[in-house]
């Protein structure tokens, strides 16, 4: 790597909006992310975040009366 043109990598803090911190290396010392490990759908197994207003539920309901 050529020296003065790349920004320091530190550690930096990151926050989800679900209240959980990790840390990672980035540019940037405190970064704020919406989603994260401990509370995305796939890794919790839960749907809670993309069923917002049982939208699904109702495209479950709608789908099994048409069949
Ligand atoms: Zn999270």
């Amino acid at each position: 790597m050529k020296k003065g043109i790349h920004p320091d990598y530190k550690e930096a803090t990151v926050t989800c909006a679900c209240g959980n911190t990790f840390k990672t290396g980035s540019v940037k010392e405190d970064l704020k992310v919406e989603i994260c490990s401990a509370c995305h759908p796939f890794f919790t197994g839960k749907q809670k975040l993309s069923d917002h207003g049982g939208r699904i539920e109702k495209f479950n309901s709608r789908y099994k009366r048409n069949k």
